[in-house]
């Protein structure tokens, strides 16, 4: 049964979100695999906390000057996962972001990190060890499903876009004709279409999976080097909602991304990560994009660059207003990867200091 103070704690956490400003950054730190095992892990530390959930998280890097101490580097976010943390516990604080979608929210989430960090990982995870897309689809659904003793119907229709050297291709279909591409366009009520791409009804979280299977087979198709294409391409997987209710003819339409970033390395390794955005222009391009339209929002700045790539025009109506935004920003615990987390780690800290100044700092 549908809890009265279940409403509450959603409208509860809602306004949190609006004090708060409406952009989390979680960070995740994956466990050390046996593939890691040569290069050693990196240390990493999470003070308060263990190796639980809490917000900090202190890097220590080696001095290249032979003599000197290590260097130590402290960030602080919204969450810090220590590997410890498995994909239930961090569905847990995610699930009520979830949630808004069907309270008629725009939600994206994020994975960030460079290739092997754990971005797929968490948004897909694997059938054992399922990720944050297939638990927000098992929530949804069956919160829909309860929802419908106060009058609640929702139609759900999903769709995957993969979004490859600047391209938009379609996980689900057949693709545009020759000679054509896949345009977006928005209409005013906030709305996304994309010509030639299929968003199919979906009656439950098989569907989708069902869904989700097909697209990656269709991603693996022709792709010879399928970890390259995914560390060059942005998965995006978009869920809406469309709710009425027949008691009061409200109307709630949401959606949810989850959006699979591509790999944040940089492309010349011997570039030095800079401290500001403008200097990771190394990487993926898009990604600098997203990160610059992240932080015109969170500074309230008057004009924000969404043109500046096929990821934040796509996501255009989704990101703003008082939609809401969450990345996690993956890290790997190995020294060989040390100087790729710092530079990831930096890039989030950007993103998440974004926020304050407001009542952010207030609120716990
Ligand atoms: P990415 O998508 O960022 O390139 P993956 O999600 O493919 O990285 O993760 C790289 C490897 O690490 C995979 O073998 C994955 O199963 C494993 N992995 C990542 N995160 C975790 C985790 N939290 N727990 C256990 N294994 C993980
Ligand atoms: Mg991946």
């Amino acid at each position: 049964k549908w809890q009265e103070g279940e409403v509450l704690r959603r409208r509860l956490h809602n306004t949190i979100m609006e004090l708060k400003g409406n952009i989390r950054v979680f960070c995740r730190v994956r466990p050390l695999l046996d593939s890691d095992i040569g290069a050693g892990p990196q240390s990493l530390q999470y003070p308060n906390s263990g190796d639980l959930m809490g917000r900090a998280l202190e890097m220590s890097v080696a001095s290249t000057v032979p003599g000197q101490p290590p260097q130590k580097h402290d960030f602080a976010f919204d969450r810090v996962f220590a590997p410890a943390v498995g994909q239930a516990e961090v569905f847990e604080d995610i699930s009520q972001l979830v949630q808004s979608a069907l309270d008629g929210y725009r939600v994206c989430i994020f994975a960030y990190g460079q290739t092997g960090s754990g971005k797929t990982h968490t948004m897909l995870g694997s059938p054992g060890d399922r990720g944050m897309i297939p638990r927000a689809m098992d929530q949804l659904f069956a919160s829909a499903n309860a929802m419908k003793e106060q009058g609640w119907s929702f139609e759900m229709q999903a769709s995957m876009l993969e979004i490859y050297n600047e391209e938009y291709k379609d996980l689900l279909g057949k693709g545009p004709p020759a000679g054509k591409k896949h345009q977006v366009a928005h209409d005013e009520d906030g709305g996304t279409s994309i010509t030639f791409a299929e968003a199919l009804d979906v009656s439950g979280p098989e569907a989708v999976a069902t869904l989700l299977r097909q697209a990656m087979r269709q991603r693996a198709v022709g792709a010879t080097a399928m970890n390259e294409r995914s560390s060059r391409s942005h998965m995006v997987f978009a869920l809406r909602l469309r709710g009425t209710n027949a008691n009061t003819g409200i109307q709630a339409h949401g959606v949810l991304n989850l959006i699979d970033l591509a790999g944040s390395e940089r492309l010349g390794k011997s570039l030095a990560c800079g401290d500001r955005l403008k200097e990771t222009q190394a990487i993926n391009k898009s990604l600098s994009a997203l990160g610059d339209v992240i932080m015109a929002l969170a500074n309230k700045e008057s004009h924000v660059p969404y043109r500046n790539s096929k990821l934040t025009y796509l996501l255009q109506p989704c990101l703003g207003g008082d939609s809401k935004t969450l990345m996690f920003v993956n890290i790997a615990p190995s020294a060989d990867a040390a100087a790729e987390s710092l530079c990831s780690l930096r890039f989030a800290a950007k993103v998440n200091a974004c926020n304050i100044g407001t009542a952010r700092s207030n609120v716990k």
